[in-house]
């Protein structure tokens, strides 16, 4: 599977489609989801171009992977969601068709700010 440049994500870090912005570095971008399932619902996504988990842990460098885990907890931090300073949260990422994955470029969603509930509906 070839990753498609005109995923909306793609286009959100090409600046052709507005976000809500919480967190940037080199290689990771984190905005708020636009139809969100939770109180706190962002989504983290690293800036290269990986269309899934096991796309990006594949061919990503190492750099891009520890940016990609560390930034997870530096948002859920930031958002007060965390562990240290909050009540905690869920990272999930949907891989592919049985998940349900709809837009084809890696993303974790990282719900919280109040209880999230059942793993799996
Ligand atoms: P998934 O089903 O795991 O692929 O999740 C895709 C997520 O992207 C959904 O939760 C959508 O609400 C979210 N989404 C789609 N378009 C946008 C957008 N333009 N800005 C923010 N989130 C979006």
């Amino acid at each position: 599977m070839q990753y498609d440049n005109n995923n909306v994500f793609a286009k959100i870090l090409r600046g052709e489609i507005p976000c809500k912005k919480v967190y940037e570095d080199n290689h990771v971008l984190s905005f708020y989801d636009v139809n969100p399932q939770k109180k706190i619902h962002v989504l983290v996504i690293p800036k290269g171009k990986y269309i899934n988990l096991d796309d990006f842990n594949e061919n990503a460098s190492d750099e891009e992977i520890v940016a990609l885990s560390k930034a997870i907890s530096h948002i859920a931090k930031k958002l007060s969601i965390s562990i240290k300073n909050g009540e905690g949260y869920r990272a999930l990422a949907n891989i592919g068709v049985n998940a349900g994955q709809e837009v084809p470029h890696l993303h974790f969603h990282l719900f919280g700010g109040e209880k999230i509930g059942k793993m799996v509906e």
